[in-house]
């Protein structure tokens, strides 16, 4: 069955080192970094190529970002993603709940247009914020069939047969299509643009569609970094005229008495 597949990606901060809050404690200073995805949502990109290659149909990514997420469009596309999808915005006031419903309002309306997308594949939580949210809501909204956090994915006919992995095992789920999935990184190897890949992808189509956050009653307020702990180290002497010491610290702790 040929696959109309949708990935949802989020433009993050490819940080090495420590990330920098803005003066008032809201944003990330990503003056001085450069952006990429999620390692989840590279797996999502993965798939859904893999799924498209074998099974024939269209993949599109989509982002709500600021104008230069299209980066990170184009990265997918060079992969192997056929279309791209920019909900853009420049406005920072966006909490999960809001981003879910500008990308459920942006689905309908596509479906609208080219029918409806067999499957919508989400990272199971983005790598700087990871609420874990946004997957969970659009398919909520959408009433689709849901499973979070995948590990493996077949498709047989209009079903979908999924593995998620938990501590005491496999769970294994069957889903009818259309279905929402989120997926958790390991399930395959994302493959890296080629050269060709990244010459064809400037080529193809981004549609750009202008968002707003809508109130939905949610407004992030600040975020508070926990105080980093200096660590203390005592030193209670050296050689055997430590050993009173020591004793004395053992029987506060109480693990003597
Ligand atoms: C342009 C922009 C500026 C922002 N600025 C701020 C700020 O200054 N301060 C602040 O506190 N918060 C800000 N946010 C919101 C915050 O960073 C989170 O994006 C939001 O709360 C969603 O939660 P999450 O990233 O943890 O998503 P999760 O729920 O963890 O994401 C799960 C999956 O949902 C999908 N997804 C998530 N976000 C997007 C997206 N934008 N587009 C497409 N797919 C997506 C991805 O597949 C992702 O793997 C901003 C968001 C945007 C888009």
């Amino acid at each position: 069955m040929e696959m109309n597949i949708l990935v949802c990606i989020k433009q993050i901060p490819d940080v090495g080192g420590k990330i920098k809050l803005s003066d008032d404690g809201r944003e990330i200073d990503s003056r001085n970094l450069g952006f990429t995805i999620s390692p989840h949502e590279e797996c999502a990109v993965e798939q859904a190529i893999q799924i498209v290659k074998a099974e024939g149909g269209s993949a599109t990514v989509l982002t709500l970002g600021i104008a230069d997420s299209e980066n990170q469009l184009r990265d997918s596309l060079a992969r192997g993603m056929n279309k791209g999808v920019l909900l853009h915005t420049e406005n920072s006031n966006w909490n999960a709940n809001q981003i879910a419903h500008a990308i459920t309002a942006s689905i309908k309306r596509m479906e609208a247009d080219n029918g409806t997308f067999d499957l919508i594949l989400f990272g199971v939580e983005s790598a700087d914020r990871g609420n874990a949210q946004v997957g969970v809501l659009v398919a909520h909204a959408l009433d689709r069939p849901s499973v979070n956090g995948i590990n493996g994915l077949e498709i047989e006919g209009d079903v979908a047969l999924v593995k998620r992995d938990s501590d005491e095992g496999t769970e294994n789920y069957e889903l009818g299509l259309p279905a929402v999935l989120s997926v958790k990184d390991g399930m395959n190897l994302p493959r890296f643009p080629s050269l060709k890949g990244t010459v064809m992808a400037k080529k193809k189509p981004i549609e750009i569609i202008a968002v707003e956050p809508d109130d939905t009653g949610v407004r992030f307020l600040q975020f508070e970094r926990t105080p980093e702990h200096s660590k203390q180290a005592v030193i209670l002497g050296r050689g055997p005229e430590a050993a009173a010491d020591v004793v004395q610290v053992l029987k506060q702790l109480e693990l003597v008495r």
